[in-house]
């Protein structure tokens, strides 16, 4: 894989485990499941220590529930996990506004800047 992708994709993969948690609590299969829609191909011995350590971090809170009949770990996001989460949204509007800006769609709304090449 690409370097600079492979950096990239344990942040991706903690903004989205982050994401998910806060619309609920999370457990493996189905975070597996759900990453696995956007691409990200995981095992249950990558997520798992991603899990502890947002959990050890503070960012998650794990707590066993009974589904039919099986014990199940649960996450549950914490205060910290969306203080985070609300930085980390912050964060890719903000670099997602500057990179999607090179769309057909909003370059005609977008002046020109000085030594920029027009018209690509
Ligand atoms: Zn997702």
């Amino acid at each position: 894989m690409n370097p600079i992708l492979k950096s990239l994709y344990p942040a991706f993969l903690r903004a989205h485990i982050l994401h998910h948690a806060a619309e609920g609590p999370i457990y493996g299969v189905e975070m597996i499941e759900e990453l696995g829609r956007h691409g990200y191909r995981l095992s249950p011995g990558t997520l798992y220590p991603i899990l502890h350590t947002l959990e050890r971090g503070g960012y998650l809170k794990q707590r066993s529930m009974v589904v039919g009949g099986r014990a199940r770990k649960y996450y549950a996001i914490t205060a910290l996990g969306r203080k985070t989460l609300r930085e980390i949204k912050i964060k890719v509007w903000e670099l997602a506004r500057e990179v999607l800006d090179d769309t057909p769609r909003s370059s005609s709304s977008r002046p020109a800047r000085p030594g920029r090449a027009v018209g690509r």
